[in-house]
């Protein structure tokens, strides 16, 4: 019977190697990027990561999702689509919009890199992404999309 309990109550269906997943959509304004990267925050926090792995995760999404709204949709109208899941000590989390595409990933990846002619960016986003997290992978066609996924291991 006490066998029986724990075995539900415990490790309900193997959590260690079940991806747990949440997705969110929200609309393209810089207003709501703050609110996306808490939400990845706090779901990510089931992994009980540090204060430090916390913010790592944190400015990651931000750039991401900061790059959807200026890139992606060039401040107009549309939707950014994150989906966040943990399998074991793994976050992996991806930020996808519909808009404009990139044309070289390659480049667009390179430090320093910016399509920005204002002179308010300074092409470090994608830099940080992969100096913040263990993985950072680009999916992007010109006129469909951009979708950036993002590994992280947590409380190595
Ligand atoms: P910073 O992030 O330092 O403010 P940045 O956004 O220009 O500047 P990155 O985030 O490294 O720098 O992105 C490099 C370039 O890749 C951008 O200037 C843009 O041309 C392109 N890019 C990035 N994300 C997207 C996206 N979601 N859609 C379209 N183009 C993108
Ligand atoms: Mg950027």
């Amino acid at each position: 019977m006490g066998q029986d309990r724990e075995m539900r109550t415990g490790k309900c269906g193997g959590a260690d190697s079940m991806a747990e997943t949440m997705r969110l959509e929200i609309e393209s304004h810089s207003r709501n990027e703050e609110f996306a990267r808490v939400v990845v925050a706090v779901f990510a926090s089931r992994l009980d990561p540090t204060l430090e792995e916390i913010d790592d995760v944190k400015t990651a999404v931000s750039e991401a999702v900061t790059n959807a709204v200026i890139h992606g949709y060039r401040c107009g109208p549309g939707t950014i689509y994150i989906e966040a899941s943990v399998r074991g000590k793994e976050l992996t989390v991806s930020v996808r919009d519909e808009g404009v595409g990139i044309p070289d990933i390659a480049k667009a990846r390179e430090p320093m890199y910016t399509t920005d002619c204002t002179g308010e960016r300074s092409g470090m986003g994608f830099a940080f992404m992969e100096a913040l997290m263990d993985q950072v992978q680009v999916r992007s066609l010109v006129g469909e999309g951009t979708e950036v996924t993002m590994k992280k291991l947590i409380g190595r």
